[in-house]
């Protein structure tokens, strides 16, 4: 299997299989495979369940089923656990980042977080991503990390995504009432069937089941994500995957979702701004696909905000050539416009980023589709 990014989901039966602390039991096999993907140039994102589990031996609580607050007590100190547990397995440093789903709907925390990855993966650090137990009411909550690992994938536009816990995979009926029940090697369509059968395969100490792991994949394939569910207790899994076998169930992502995805930005995402580029812009942006830099702008209208769309211009012919989402306000765009992106420090006080679109998150109107 072929794949340049991705995320892997790592739940709680793995961290701690007892629920009670940390556990390297399973853990090493999966940072081993972790180095190998790093160093045959793969970026991974960890998505790591677990600190409540983590945590649960050191809060005192009378109940089998503790309190929302003793919960997030558990997951306040499990995390350090978790983190510190996580580190003496890699070489490379890792990095904690715990978000809310309250965080991913807000543009301009979805930005953050996006060119927060971006920073680290480029700087060879491991991501460890949780939710942000503490803080995560209700309404700000994602609930489940399988989802969240679902959207960090989107946001961090991994090409892959694997869901590891200690089940092989999705099972036609549950293998502990027939033991010939199938594994579904492969999934291309996602309906009340597969739902149905997923029932039927459950974990004992996750959160979701295998309910949220489906929903994961139905999200990520959508986007054209290839989703695995893989047994993450089993170390011969990665070898296999490191073949190019798929030793769990693949759910394949869908056909022009990458193109579907631009296709939002160009079509259904309201421009609140245009910006004229000189013709040094224009060229790097068409030609070599690049991202825009403040330097290269020569003019700015419209009153837009971080993460909002614009429509970008040749200055000169003043032809339309590109829509994007701006990584500043355009007050702080006037300010930085024409500039080197070393300057921004110097004249904002901060620097968020140094491209003012970055190329992910651009699409170029080809000559065909202006005339
Ligand atoms: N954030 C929770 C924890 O770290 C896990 C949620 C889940 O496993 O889906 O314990």
């Amino acid at each position: 299997m072929k794949f340049n990014r991705a995320v892997i989901k790592v739940g709680s039966a793995l961290v701690s299989p007892d629920a009670k602390g940390c556990s390297g039991k399973y853990l090493l096999a999966i940072a081993r495979f972790i180095t190998e993907c790093q160093q045959a140039g793969k970026e991974i994102i960890l998505v790591s369940s677990g600190s409540v589990a983590a945590g649960r031996n050191l809060i005192t609580h009378g109940s089998p089923n503790p309190s929302i607050p003793t919960k997030q007590a558990m997951a306040a100190v499990g995390q350090m656990k978790m983190m510190a547990n996580w580190q003496r397995f890699f070489d490379v440093p890792c990095s904690q980042l715990l978000i809310t789903h309250g965080d991913l709907k807000d543009r301009q925390r979805y930005i953050s977080i996006k060119n927060t990855l971006r920073i680290l993966l480029e700087n060879g650090v491991i991501p460890i991503v949780n939710e942000n137990d503490t803080v995560a009411t209700d309404e700000l909550k994602v609930g489940d990390n399988d989802n969240l690992a679902a959207l960090v994938a989107l946001v961090s536009e991994a090409d892959s995504l694997f869901i590891l816990s200690d089940v092989n995979g999705v099972y036609q009926q549950d293998p502990r009432i027939n033991p010939q029940a199938k594994l579904l090697p492969e999934i291309t369509k996602i309906d009340q069937s597969v739902y149905a059968m997923a029932g039927a395969t459950n974990n004992h100490i996750a959160t979701g089941g295998m309910k949220t792991k489906i929903q994961a994949a139905e999200k990520a394939v959508e986007n054209g994500i290839e989703t695995f569910i893989l047994n993450g207790s089993n170390g011969d899994v990665f070898e296999k995957i490191l073949r190019g076998g798929n030793p769990g169930t693949h759910f394949v992502a869908q056909q022009g979702a990458m193109r579907a995805r631009k296709h939002w930005l160009k079509h259904t995402l309201k421009s609140n701004g245009k910006i004229m580029l000189d013709a040094g812009a224009v060229q790097a942006l068409i030609k070599k696909g690049a991202s825009l830099l403040p330097s290269g702008i020569v003019r700015i209208s419209g009153e837009f905000t971080a993460g909002d769309c614009v429509d970008l211009y040749d200055a000169s012919s003043e032809q339309y050539i590109a829509k994007g989402i701006s990584q500043y306000s355009y007050r702080d765009l006037q300010r930085i416009q024409g500039q080197k992106s070393d300057e921004i420090t110097t004249i904002l006080g901060c620097c968020p980023s140094k491209v003012a679109i970055h190329r992910d998150d651009m699409v170029v109107i080809e000559k065909s589709e202006i005339n």
